[in-house]
């Protein structure tokens, strides 16, 4: 089969190979352009605090409607703004847009922003920060901004400095999808960070993974030590919510408890829990 159809399965892939280029190519171009042409939203994920049982804040998560595509996954669109440099601009709209919102909600409920290693490594981070908060008015700790490990431990020797840094702006410092990366329980301890989003293929894992189960119960419990706050990322079952309120996690995040949506207006509007709704509105 193989020898009979091999010149023109050569043949196809390389006319495939050359399709893949021109699309990305053409992903690129739109890429650069979509920010002015204001193809980019915002929805928000409810994060639930485990002991009180009520939202504290919400994840900012980006999308982009593209023209023709419709709408990009931004695991399709983020790496290639991070290659072409676009996503120091594109996380400076985040960041504004998010605080903006976020000074619309009710009291405490804090904002979290996603940052790109790329972007961690521009000084730019900084004025895009400040700037954010300034023109939003939104109080300074009631910003977060979350880095993954990647970023973080690629960041070379000053990154507890930086970390520091963005500390002293009043804001809060937390490190994304732990346990996907290269880091370490070494790393948890040394580096000044408000809170640990555990990645959530230990929360799904966790029931029939022993080791994942073991990976939950050491950072539940370091976090605890050293006082750093600790969350569980991608919770989707009941059971799920319970196994990390037992483990003494902090919060939660998953589609149980909201997926990614608008956030319900502030006033008079609250939802059963006296907390804020996410409206699911993939
Ligand atoms: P992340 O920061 O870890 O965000 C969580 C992702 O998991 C989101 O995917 C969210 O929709 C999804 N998720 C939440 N709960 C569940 C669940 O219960 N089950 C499952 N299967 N998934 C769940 P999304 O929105 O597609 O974002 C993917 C990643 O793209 C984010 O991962 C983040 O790394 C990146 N990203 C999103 N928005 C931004 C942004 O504004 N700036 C930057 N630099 N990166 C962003
Ligand atoms: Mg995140
Ligand atoms: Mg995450
Ligand atoms: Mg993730």
């Amino acid at each position: 089969e193989a020898k009979r159809t091999g010149r023109n399965r050569v043949f196809s892939y390389e006319e495939g190979m050359l399709e893949k280029v021109a699309a990305r190519h053409q992903l690129e171009t739109d890429l650069k352009t979509a920010l002015e042409n204001h193809e980019f939203r915002l929805v928000y994920q409810p994060i639930r605090d485990l002991r009180s049982e009520r939202t504290v804040g919400f994840e900012a998560l980006i999308r982009w409607h593209h023209p023709t595509r419709g709408l990009v996954s931004p695991a399709d669109f983020i790496p290639l703004a991070e290659e072409l440099g676009c996503i120091v601009a594109i996380g400076g709209w985040v960041l504004a847009e998010a605080c903006r919102e976020a000074a619309t909600w009710q009291d405490g409920m804090y904002v979290a922003v996603n940052v790109s290693a790329v972007q961690f490594r521009t000084p730019l981070l900084f004025a895009h920060v400040t700037q954010a908060l300034a023109e939003s008015g939104l109080p300074a700790h009631r910003l977060e901004v979350e880095l993954t490990e990647t970023a973080i431990v690629s960041h070379g020797t000053h990154v507890a400095q930086t970390l520091e840094a963005l500390r002293a702006l009043g804001i809060k410092v937390a490190m994304d999808d732990f346990g996907t990366g290269y880091s370490s329980l070494a790393h948890l301890r040394d580096l000044p960070l408000d809170r640990i989003k555990i990645d959530r293929s230990f929360v799904a894992t966790a029931a029939t993974d022993n080791s994942s189960m073991a990976v939950l119960r050491a950072v539940t419990q370091l976090g605890r030590d050293i006082g750093i706050a600790t969350l569980g990322e991608g919770v989707e079952t009941v059971e799920q919510m319970r196994l990390l309120k037992s483990l003494g996690c902090d919060a939660a995040q998953g589609y149980l408890i909201g997926k990614p949506g608008a956030v319900e207006p502030a006033s008079s509007d609250l939802s059963a829990d006296g907390a804020f709704a996410a409206k699911a509105a993939r």
